[in-house]
């Protein structure tokens, strides 16, 4: 089953810490973005059935997708339906497909939220990052924790009832203090999924720039430590299971995160309203990516489209080029064939992010035709004597300790 990731580069206003592919001031193109945007998926479309007809029984369905930004919420329901028309010409979604979108708090209307439901929109990630003003001033950020109850609120009334939250910690001069209470007026907002994120300084972004001429002190790795695992034992509190490194879920039939374990498909998650988009990147399995600067993952391909709107749309509408490999467009610039030992190190790098479920014995020789231990046992045994990973009945994952020093054991299989 494949996933399908859209991204919308349009915000209001570029937030200081931001490096994602996103432009301001470029609203006037979104019509003919969206436009571009239709005819890629038209075109993948049709790849994918041509790629089918000659490897029959590959796969044939969308379980997911995901509309990234950027901010999505900026397009109109119009301009969704539009996209949605071409989604569901191209491709088949199975019956119940998780669908997406992230929004920032303040550019969603009641009325926009009833009409992106009745079009199938059935989850929305709003972007919060902090309840205190101070931070989101300094953030950037365009929007207070009053519209991220509006937002929430409005979400609620249009009939969402699977929203995600996402969180920054570690930020300059943030106080334990301010961040337990962001994390307190989020469960007193009680989403299905929480993700949180610790900052990193980005080359390019202001806030880069301005630690590096000292004007902006560095977050204090720590103090962010402290936050993390104050939130984990919160989350967990307040009946929330951590799946992967930085995500959160309700377990909401009360069953326990023990399924994750045994199981490689995502419909038993179901219950634990983990993001199943995301769990398809963490899994290793593929996703075709549409837009200015998408990342995908299909065929053995990895590839990325042009980054810059303008040339997107140029390339998109006036193709130098349409014989191309499955899942490339013509907005593909980059591509990578990967070979069995990509595969086999990425799968490491994001299956170990799954801190219950982590990378299973079956799973690893089903995929790659040879065990887990024969490819990687002198890094696991190594890594399990640091105290960094964990043997969990058929299941490698990372501990308590290995999820705080994540970047230390994903090196080992890079
Ligand atoms: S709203 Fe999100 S995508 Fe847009 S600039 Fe801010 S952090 Fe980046």
């Amino acid at each position: 089953m494949y996933s399908l990731y859209l991204h919308i580069p349009f915000c209001a206003h570029r937030c200081a810490y931001c490096d994602f592919n996103t432009y301001a001031g470029q609203e006037a193109m979104i019509p003919a973005y969206v436009d571009a945007l239709t005819r890629e998926i038209n075109f993948v479309g049709q790849q994918l059935k041509d790629h089918e007809t000659t490897r029959p029984g590959d796969y044939s369905t969308i379980g997911t997708v995901f509309f990234g930004g950027g901010t999505p919420s900026l397009l109109s329901p119009l301009q969704f339906e539009s996209v949605f028309k071409s989604l569901r010409a191209a491709f088949t979604l199975t019956s119940d497909p998780e669908i997406t979108i992230e929004a920032n708090p303040g550019t969603v209307s009641y009325k926009a939220l009833c009409e992106l439901r009745g079009i199938g929109i059935n989850r929305i990630s709003f972007g919060v990052q902090s309840a205190n003003m101070e931070e989101l001033r300094m953030l950037e950020r365009t929007h207070d924790f009053f519209d991220v109850i509006e937002a929430v609120t409005s979400a609620r009334k249009a009939g969402f009832d699977n929203l995600n939250l996402d969180l920054i910690y570690g930020l300059p001069e943030q106080r334990l203090e301010t961040w337990q209470t962001t994390v307190k007026r989020i469960l007193d907002l009680h989403p299905e999924h929480i993700s949180a994120y610790a900052l990193t300084l980005e080359h390019g972004t202001p806030f880069g720039r301005w630690a590096s001429k000292g004007l902006l002190p560095l977050p204090n790795p720590d103090l962010a430590a402290e936050m993390y695992e104050w939130l984990g034992e919160t989350l967990e509190a307040n009946g929330y299971i951590q799946y992967e490194i930085s995500n959160w879920a309700k377990n909401v039939e009360g069953r326990k995160s023990k399924v994750m374990a045994s199981t490689f498909d995502f419909r038993p998650l179901t219950p634990l309203l983990a993001c199943r988009h995301n769990l398809q990147y963490w899994r290793s399995l593929p996703y075709l990516a549409f837009g200015a600067g998408a990342h995908g993952y299909a065929n053995d391909y990895r590839y990325s489209n042009v980054l810059r709107i303008k040339t997107y749309i140029e390339r998109i509408t006036n193709p130098r080029s349409t014989n191309l490999q499955f899942p490339l467009s013509p907005a593909a610039v980059n591509q990578h064939k990967q070979t069995i030992k990509d595969n086999m190190s990425e799968y490491m790098l994001n299956n170990l992010r799954l801190i219950q479920a982590g990378v299973a014995e079956a799973d690893f020789r089903s995929r790659f035709g040879s065990g887990l231990m024969e490819a990687y046992g002198t890094e696991i045994e190594e890594l399990i004597r640091l105290g960094l990973l964990e043997r969990a009945s058929e299941v490698i994952r990372l501990t308590q300790r290995g999820r705080l020093l994540g970047n230390r054991v994903f090196l080992q299989f890079v």
